[in-house]
């Protein structure tokens, strides 16, 4: 009998046998039976015609199959496959053929099956080395923009650091000078010029240390009983020069929810608030407006802060929130902090990513664009969880016991006041 014919009449035989061994699933088996069904007509179509390279539409199709995450963790592999079909087949043979029939059958077999492996093992091995340049491109782009990043950030740190320093070097000389002409000179502006130089040097540090603890998961949140009208109402007032100075107006609108008591981290939440609000005054034209706004959600409150400034354009959106991710060219950068875009050294986003993620809430914006002339604006947005008690057991005693050994609610203006003293003047 031609060694075709025996293939044609073991074929169902075999089919059941490897697909038995192989497929786990019966979900899977159709699909496999299929696949099998197209190696064993490849297999037929190489022994009729002698063309070896007729089996490889099947097997390219099999590497191909691979899932790019199977690739990625070079989990690659269709030799076993293999191996268990030829191991199959030569079973089915010998179950199904006289000895004679099987070696006749098993000679013909052989040549293709170790074509096969040898083929399958170049092309897989081909595919893994495609994949781990990829991968290598991938992260060589990666480590260039750290690189930038870092080099951008020693700009940007260097020159907001050198900033108030000459402040604090320019006032420490005029002083040593006025004194020496005349000692009798009122000094006080002088001071006042160093001090304000050193409160920038401080919060500047402040920040990067704030940036390295979120970096290294280990931003401590005091929760405390606090309400959103009022937070907001502190920096309303505290920001009230500012706005003055530039001309612009801040309105807060009360919304539901706003007035509710909540836990969080008061003056973690001030310093996210103040960041954002900050933002808004920098990148808004003189004589621009901001507004504050808000929605309950289930579960959780929404808080937007809309401005009338120059916009972020949408592929920035993610990168803003970035450590050093603020835009633009860093030779440029002012170094103010109020100042129109006078931007600083690209930490206020993180920082406040970080203290609202930490407090198990989300921030992001949304802007059109970035047009300096026709001012776009931008919407920040923030949804906090609205916790009716502590989420951690020792706050909650701490809070327990105060309630009842007070026998009454702690009012909100007693926390604001709390909170009041944590509040830290915006130069
Ligand atoms: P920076 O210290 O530079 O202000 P931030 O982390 O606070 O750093 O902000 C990162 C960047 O996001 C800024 O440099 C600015 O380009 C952009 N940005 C932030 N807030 C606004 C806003 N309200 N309008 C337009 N751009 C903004």
């Amino acid at each position: 009998m031609q060694v075709v014919e025996i293939l044609e009449r073991i074929r169902p035989g075999w089919l059941s046998k490897v697909s038995g061994r192989v497929v786990n699933g019966e979900g899977v088996r159709q699909r496999i039976l299929e696949e099998l069904g197209r190696f064993y007509d490849a297999l037929i179509c190489t022994l009729e015609s002698g063309e070896l390279s007729r089996l490889n539409p099947v097997l390219d199709g099999w590497v191909q199959s691979q899932a790019q995450s199977e690739l990625e963790q070079k989990q690659v592999g269709f030799s076993p496959l293999l191996n268990n079909i030829f191991q199959c087949s030569f079973e089915v043979l010998q179950a199904s053929l006289s000895p004679l029939d099987c070696l006749a059958a098993w000679n013909a077999l052989l040549p293709l099956y170790t074509y096969a492996l040898d083929y399958t093992v170049q092309a897989e091995t081909h595919l893994l080395v495609e994949t781990i340049s990829t991968e290598l491109q991938k992260t060589g782009a990666e480590l260039e923009r750290l690189n930038k990043t870092k080099s951008d950030f020693i700009s940007v740190a260097a020159h907001e650091l050198k900033t108030p320093l000459t402040l604090i070097e320019g006032y420490t000389s005029m002083l040593r000078e006025s004194l020496h002409e005349n000692p009798q000179l009122p000094y006080e502006p002088y001071l006042k010029g160093i001090d304000s130089g050193y409160r920038r040097l401080q919060e500047i540090i402040d920040d990067m240390i704030d940036v390295s603890m979120i970096d290294n998961d280990l931003l401590a949140i005091s929760f405390q009983p606090i309400w959103l009208n009022r937070l907001l109402a502190i920096l309303e007032n505290d920001l009230s020069d500012l706005l003055g100075e530039r001309h612009q107006t801040l309105t807060i609108y009360p919304f539901v929810g706003s007035d509710e008591m909540t836990y969080g981290d008061g003056e973690r939440l001030l310093q996210a608030f103040r960041n954002l609000f900050t933002n808004a005054i920098k990148y808004t034209p003189d004589g621009g407006k901001i507004t504050v706004d808000g929605r309950p959600l289930p579960g959780f409150v929404e808080i937007t802060i809309t401005d009338t400034g120059i916009g972020i354009d949408p592929q920035d959106h993610n990168r803003i929130f970035e450590k050093f991710g603020r835009l633009g060219n860093v030779a440029l950068h002012s170094s103010s902090k109020t100042r129109f875009k006078g931007g600083g050294p690209g930490l206020g986003l993180p920082i406040t990513k970080g203290i609202i993620e930490a407090h198990g809430g989300a921030i992001w914006v949304e802007s059109k664009r970035f047009d300096e002339v026709s001012c776009p604006g931008s919407t920040f947005h923030v949804v906090l969880p609205v916790l009716k008690s502590p989420p951690d057991d020792k706050t909650a005693r701490f809070y327990r016991s105060l309630t009842e050994s007070s026998g009454a609610k702690i009012s909100s203006e007693t926390v604001s006041s709390i909170s009041h003293l944590y509040a830290k003047k915006t130069t």
